[in-house]
């Protein structure tokens, strides 16, 4: 609980940062907006792609590779831009960190650019993975839902994308992947994480699923999981960047 209210006082400290500063350009400082349409542009979007399960293999559209396939729920991990990228990885922690929601916007676009330059299926429907009730009425948003928002509208102009609601649910509360070194630890501490809450509405479709980054994408893997049990045809994960765990596995 005493971190809680550490990171409830931070948001609070952040809430008045932003009051005292307004509105600039992460990169550039120009004014009225978190990220300019100039510096936007100059974000590279990431061509090489690799399976997300043996991170060796280079794949088209970061799709599972073949040697991988058997055992891997998720057909693909799409990584829009790299995390070594000033503009990106600064645009990701105000994002996440400093609850900047409104940055959802040009990373959500990021993600747009990416999907539409990639060879993927257009998907039935995108699901942002889904946060714990408790830590959503902490957050006051879930991040990666407000990008899923910003990919259903610019994806294919004309025609939203539908984002069904609570059809994946998170059901057990965890502790902060972020906070877990350890690969193995990860897996388990989300293991049985998610559920499905109407698997005939999931029932041979495509899906997009939306998070903001992955590091060993245990969640992503798990969702898909939950995902392809309950019937669904095929599961893409689409992240802003991968982030590499600081401790590998030790
Ligand atoms: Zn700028
Ligand atoms: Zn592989």
């Amino acid at each position: 609980m005493k971190e809680t209210f550490r990171e409830k006082a931070q948001a609070l400290h952040v809430f008045f940062l932003d009051i005292l500063f307004p509105v600039a350009c992460l990169e550039c400082g120009k004014q009225e907006e978190w990220l300019c349409g100039n510096c936007l542009s100059k974000i590279k979007t990431v061509d090489e792609q690799l399976c997300p399960l043996c991170e060796r293999a280079i794949t088209p559209d970061g799709r599972i590779c073949f040697a991988c396939k058997k055992r891997s729920p998720l057909d693909g991990l799409l990584v829009c831009a790299s995390y070594k990228e000033k503009t990106v990885s600064r645009a990701v922690h105000n994002f996440k960190y400093r609850f900047i929601s409104d940055l959802s916007v040009p990373l959500g676009k990021i993600m747009t650019k990416k999907i539409l330059s990639s060879s993927l299926p257009l998907p039935d429907f995108l699901l942002p993975v889904p946060l714990h009730s408790r830590r959503l009425r902490w957050r006051g948003f879930n991040q990666a839902e407000l990008l899923a928002g910003i990919i259903s509208k610019n994806l294919t102009p004309g025609m939203e994308i539908p984002i069904p609601q609570n059809v994946l649910v998170r059901r057990k509360y965890t502790s902060s992947q972020m906070k877990i070194k350890n690969l193995q630890q990860r897996k388990r501490n989300i293991e049985n994480a998610f559920l499905v809450r109407d698997p005939r509405s999931i029932k041979g479709k495509t899906i997009f699923l939306i998070d903001d980054v992955a590091t060993t994408g245990a969640t992503l893997f798990e969702c898909a999981k939950t995902l392809k049990t309950k019937g669904a045809r095929e599961v893409f994960a689409i992240v802003i960047a991968r982030q590499e765990m600081k401790v590998r596995d030790q």
